[in-house]
């Protein structure tokens, strides 16, 4: 079972060692950036925590938000996202209040997590898996964790245009990545906005990331069912995609089984099914296997939703789901007060003012390393209220 936990890898040791000078190996990064949410307000990210403005035309009661969202207005759903993604002080009460009295009516979707490498085709899939669902009778809700879209101006779901169809559906909500600055805090506004969505009757809920860093592991631990979207590349199949990732998956869809790549893709799939006979199973009682499929021609959707459903019934039935559900909220209180707890110690002024001299410290090797955090903890502490 996956974390979301934001180890501090102690190779990754820098001079600059701070969550704003971290690069992809430290969870938590500062980004900066610029995006406009449903209700066209102007989201900036400069700092670790800065508050996101609501204008008050955009402030509802907390009745009008509660109501709104179990009639599923999507106007007011799309304006309580942005009042759980905002970090303002002002609104933090109303926001927990209105999550609050939404919490009972949460919790009956199936969550499935879908990642792999930019061009894989997972805006594609969804937009065909979306639509496929829609046509069951399902009400769909795509989210996305990308906790560089800020940076990159959305490189998943920012562009909506990428999920045209699926986007005109009136049983579809799309909302792309909260522009949070952490990985930390963009993983509680998704789980937050999950929440919500299922409140308002989503009975799917599918979650985009990046393959890229530490997000897929963010997603899995907060999903049901993990996608892996890979295509057939030449030569070694495994090569490029980090095992870690293989590990956490439920299925692997070899997508773009279509015209001269077919042959390919069915190689592919064979390829990474023997190699998962080696692998621990990412789901207890679950036996992950390899699938190929076509989100443009829609060949292999169908099949890619019997094995959902199979997993959604095998893991019910063992009690499995439920479980894991329990664990994954408590992963995300541990993980939440890790983030704040460590949020607290770089923005404490006086560690900040010590840092440097650690720092130098440690680069001279005149301290130990144990020393050296034991006496910035008890810095930290002595001067923490
Ligand atoms: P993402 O970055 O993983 O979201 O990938 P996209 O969904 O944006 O797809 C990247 C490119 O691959 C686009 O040009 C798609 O049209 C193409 N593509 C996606 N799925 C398929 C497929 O099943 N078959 C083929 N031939 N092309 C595909």
């Amino acid at each position: 079972m996956s974390n979301d936990k934001n180890n501090i890898n102690s190779n990754s040791y820098r001079p600059d060692w701070h969550p704003e000078n971290a690069g992809d190996e430290f969870a938590i990064r500062v980004v900066k950036g610029k995006e406009s949410t449903h209700d066209g307000l102007s989201l900036t990210n400069t700092t670790l925590r800065k508050t996101t403005p609501i204008t008050k035309s955009a402030k509802l009661t907390k009745e009008a938000y509660i109501k709104g969202v179990l009639n599923n207005d999507r106007t007011t759903l799309a304006r309580t996202i942005t009042l759980i993604e905002s970090n303002s002080p002002t609104y933090e009460q109303l926001s927990q209040e209105v999550l609050q009295a939404l919490l009972p009516y949460s919790g009956n979707s199936l969550r499935i997590g879908i990642t792999g490498v930019p061009g894989a085709g997972k805006s594609t899939l969804i937009e065909t898996l979306g639509l496929f669902l829609i046509e069951k009778g399902y009400k769909v809700a795509v989210l996305a964790v990308d906790p560089s879209s800020s940076v990159t101006k959305g490189s998943i779901l920012g562009d909506k245009t990428r999920m045209e169809k699926l986007s005109r559906e009136a049983d579809c909500f799309i909302r792309p990545s909260p522009s949070s600055g952490t990985l930390g805090g963009v993983t509680r506004k998704s789980r937050e906005t999950m929440l919500v969505c299922e409140a308002a009757g989503y009975d799917v809920i599918l979650i985009e990331t990046v393959g890229v860093g530490q997000s897929e592991i963010t997603v899995r631990s907060m999903v049901d069912f993990f996608l892996l979207v890979l295509i057939a590349g030449a030569g070694d199949e495994l090569q490029g995609i980090k095992k870690g990732v293989i590990e956490i998956a439920d299925a692997i869809a070899v997508n773009k089984a279509d015209g001269d790549n077919m042959h390919k893709a069915k190689i592919a799939a064979t390829d990474y099914s023997n190699a998962l006979h080696y692998l621990a199973p990412a789901t207890e009682g679950w036996k992950t296997d390899a699938h190929t499929c076509s989100a443009v021609t829609g060949k292999g959707i169908p099949e890619l939703w019997n094995v959902i459903k199979k997993f959604e019934q095998i893991v019910k039935d063992s009690n499995f789901f439920e479980r894991r559900r329990k664990q994954q909220t408590l992963q995300w209180v541990f993980s939440m007060i890790e983030e704040e707890l460590k949020e607290k110690f770089y923005n404490n002024s006086t560690v900040k003012a010590n840092l440097h001299k650690y720092t130098t410290l440690i680069n001279k090797e005149e301290i130990l390393a144990t020393t050296a955090s034991k006496e910035l903890l008890q810095i930290y502490q002595e001067n923490s209220n």
